[in-house]
Formats: C-alpha cells, structure tokens, sequence
C-alpha cells in the first residue's frame, strides 16, 4: 500500500526543515565571519560555508524530493495554493525545479567567477580602472545569460534573473511601474532641488557620542517592536539583518560620532527587517510558510520603518524631546522642525547608499535600465561608464567625475547579483502603499505616532503581512492586503505629502 498524502507531505517537510537547519548554521557562520570572526580565519570559514551550501544544495535536488513532489501534486493538501501545506508544495517545486535546470559546471564556474570579480572590482574601484574590471563583468554578464537560458523565462533573460530575488515578478511589470515612477519623481525632485530652501545640516554633523547613540538606537528599536530577548544588534561596516533561528535575529549597524543619521536610520531599517524576520510563524520556520516572500517585500517592511515612520514628523514629535535628553550638546538649541528638515535633506548626490528618499529611487531606475540593456545585448559592458554618466546627467543633474563614483560604487554586478537593483525601489513602492492602506485602516496612523504608539501599526502588518509567510505571491500579497495591483502613486504621493511642505511648494 502507498502511504498517504499525509505521511508523504510529514517526510517532505521534515527533509525540507533539516535542509533549512544547514542554512540556518550557514547563516550563522556567515553572521559570525561579519561581526567578529578573526582575520585570519576567513580561508577556513570559505570552506566550512561551502561545505554546508553543497550539502544543502544537494538536499534540494535530491531526487527523492521530487518524487515525493509529484506523488503530492495533484493531493487535496495541494488544492488550495494559499494554504500552508498548498504553498509548501508550491514553493519546494519551484525551488526544486529551478536548482535541477542549472547545470553543475555552470553554477562552479559562476561561484569561481563571482569571487574573482568581486577581487577585480574592489582593486579597479581603489584604482578607478573601469578597464581592469571590465573582462571579468563581461563574463559574468555572459554566464548569467546562460543562467537564465538554461533556467527559462517568460519575455526575456531579465525575467528568469529577477526571479531570484523577486520570485514570479516580470521584467516587463516592474519596467512598466518605474518608467511611470521616474517621468513623475525627476520633475519633484528637480522642483525641491529649485526651491531654494535648504534645512540646516550642520545639526546632524555636530558631536553624538557613540554609547549614546547605540542607547537612543535600542530604544527606538525597542519601541517600535524589535524583540531583543529574540534578537541583538552589533557593529558592521556593512548593516545588516541575520536571521539565524526561529527565535535569533541579528541586526547591526555603524557609527559615526559626527553624523547622526547614519547609524539611528540604519538601526530603523535593520529592525524593520528585523521586525518581519520576527513576525514570521515560528510553527512554520524552515518552510515556505514561515519564511519571507521576496527581497522586495523584505525590504518595504525596513523602509517603512526607516522612512515613513523614522522620518515623519509625527514620530520626531515623540522622540526629538528624547533626542534631546540624549545628546543635550548637539540638539539643546535645536528645533523639533529644525532637526525634522535636516533628516528630510533632499539632494542630487552622486552615491546610491548615501542617497536620500526621494532622489535613491533614480539611482535604481538607472542600473536596472543598464543592466536590462546589457543582459538584452542593446549596450556592451564597455559602453556601461559612459552609459552611466549619461544618465546621472539627465535624471539627477550631476555627472560623475570618476568612474569610482559612478559605475564602479555598488559590488552587485561582480558578485552576480544582476536582477537584485529593482527589489530596492520595489521595497519602497510596497512599504508606500501598505503605509497608505494601515493609514485608512488605522484611522490615521500620525496621530499614533505622535503619542510613541506603535504597536497598533506592527500588529496591522503582522496579520497581514508577516503572519502569510510565502502562501502568497509578492504580487497576490500586496493586492489581498491593499485591494489593488502594485503602483507608484502611493510613494509618490507619500513624498509630496512630506517634501512640498518642508521645501515650501505649491
Ligand atoms: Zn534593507
């Protein structure tokens, strides 16, 4: 006698949760090698992670998964695909059948590849050399077409790329939703650059003790929801979120004594993460049901937090008289609209990472028109600098002078990541229009903000955001939870809402 779906479906998800306990061992090894390994370990630590990535990578193809795939693909546990047996089944296929399409020799020489390209480009960044990186990004975008044909897509070889980071989304979607973004932000910004109102900057350059910024950063995290009994927050040059564990999420920033944004917003956005990471049915850790949708997703829920709450001035409202309390020297003299204004600082800036909320979205539109190009076979990887500065030209205003500071600032495409860059504005076209539904739902979510109360919100996306784990699509998730498909009004008008009255406009 056969056994029973039930039986079959118990044995999938006990191979599928030990497979996630590698990952989650890989995951703190990863942690452990950013935060505090010693220097000299790394050769070791490359090795002990590639062992468990083999290790789990061949559990994920193991060919008993997808027997056991097929025997439950036409069972009642797999008839309603929102449901958490449905979408256990669902995901685990996908997974399956994606890791079973790409060839072996592809995936070593892509790793082999990626960490040598990663060398080239930290050496031709140093060196502004765009020369000396340029055969390794050829490769690499030559190997990544191959990904894509040997994986398959719908439209185009984009399609099967973002598909990593943002699974089932089309290239054609996002292009569609960020041209109508970009005709509508380039004229904002340009009319807040025009305004001629600046706020004061030199606020947030004055002297913020470290130990007092890591207090008044956990207490912020604290209040907002980030449970430290289930997580911790350290220092790394490069923030971060970890989630190690159903109950260990690791979240880290940097600081800087002499500007303050840097670490408080990072410490936002990482415990906004943290938050989702946090709100993820710890019944179902290891399964699709209990893990995160998408990149993109992931990310609305830290710049929610960060932008849309941090920067608001509701939320200031509550704790600028901490701020204040805290660091009595740099903000003693200092106003509540003051302080508001210089975190809200919108200009034109050459450096995705230091971009601020407005103008961070052109710097995404741009790399993922280049390497869409690219990947089409419209631009050579050689013509990618002068592609570049062209477009920081015509949507920013402001050109380069190194390639540095241009095309050779951000390490995705030297690492592989060809098809992540759009997850970053998708994040915060989610977050815009989540925000804009709990603000109905809620009744108004400033007023909430302003008394420092912030749970009403957290809960409002635990339900409906955190709590579905994977049983819905990035897409299905933000039309059950919003009532409509994805769009750029609401960001946009959560900017204007914010930037017309600070910067004086009609
Ligand atoms: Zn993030």
């Amino acid at each position: 006698m056969n056994p029973s779906p039930a039986a079959v479906y118990d044995q999938l998800c006990n191979e599928v949760r030990q497979t996630a306990m590698i990952e989650s061992i890989q995951e703190l090894l990863g942690w452990d090698e950013r935060t505090m390994m010693p220097a000299a370990a790394g050769e070791y630590r490359a090795e002990q992670i590639t062992y468990l990535s083999g290790l789990a990578h061949g559990r994920r193809t193991d060919a008993q998964l997808g027997a056991w795939l097929d025997e439950l693909a036409d069972s009642p546990l797999a008839a309603d695909p929102h449901s958490p047996a449905g979408a256990t089944i669902r995901e685990v296929r996908r997974d399956y059948e994606k890791r079973c399409k790409l060839p072996r020799s592809l995936v070593e020489e892509l790793t082999r590849v990626c960490v040598l390209g990663q060398q080239a480009w930290t050496e031709a960044r140093r060196n502004d050399d765009f020369a000396s990186f340029l055969p390794h990004v050829e490769r690499i975008f030559q190997l990544k077409r191959q990904q894509a044909e040997a994986v398959g897509y719908a439209d185009e070889p984009y399609d099967a790329l973002l598909d990593d980071f943002e699974p089932q989304a089309r290239t054609a979607d996002v292009a569609g939703v960020l041209a109508q973004l970009r005709e509508q932000l380039t004229p904002l910004v340009a009319a807040l650059v025009d305004s001629g109102r600046k706020p004061n900057r030199e606020i947030l350059r004055r002297r913020y003790p470290v130990a007092a910024q890591e207090t008044f950063g956990k207490q912020a995290a604290t209040a907002i929801g980030f449970d430290f009994q289930r997580g911790r927050l350290n220092v790394t040059h490069h923030p971060f979120c970890a989630g190690t564990g159903p109950h260990d999420c690791r979240i880290t920033t940097r600081y800087d004594e002499h500007f303050f944004p840097t670490a408080f917003f990072g410490i936002l956005h990482e415990a906004g993460h943290g938050l989702y990471d946090q709100g993820l049915p710890t019944e179902f850790y290891g399964l699709p049901p209990g893990t995160f949708v998408s990149l993109g997703i992931h990310e609305s829920q830290s710049r929610l937090w960060e932008n849309a709450v941090g920067r608001s001035r509701a939320f200031w409202q509550h704790f600028f008289p901490l701020a204040q309390q805290q660091f009595p020297d740099a903000l003693g003299d200092v106003s509540l609209d003051d302080f508001h204004f210089a975190v809200n600082d919108v200009r034109p800036s050459l450096i995705r990472v230091e971009a601020d909320e407005a103008t961070y979205n052109l710097h995404i539109i741009i790399r993922f028109e280049l390497e869409r190009a690219v990947l089409r076979g419209e631009l050579a990887a050689a013509d990618l600098p002068g592609a570049w500065r062209e477009k920081y030209r015509v949507d920013l205003g402001i050109e380069p002078p190194h390639d540095a500071d241009g095309v050779l600032q951000d390490i995705h495409w030297s690492a592989g990541l060809i098809g992540y860059f759009p997850t970053y504005t998708l994040g915060n076209l989610y977050a815009a229009q989540f925000f804009q539904q709990a603000d109905a739902d809620l009744g108004g979510v400033e007023p909430l903000l302003a008394r420092g109360e912030f749970a009403p919100l957290l809960y409002w996306l635990r339900e409906r955001i955190h709590a579905r784990g994977q049983c819905f699509s990035a897409a299905e998730l933000v039309a059950a939870v919003t009532g409509r498909p994805l769009s750029h009004q609401p960001l946009l008008e959560q900017l204007r809402h914010k930037f017309e009255p600070l910067y004086g406009i009609e």
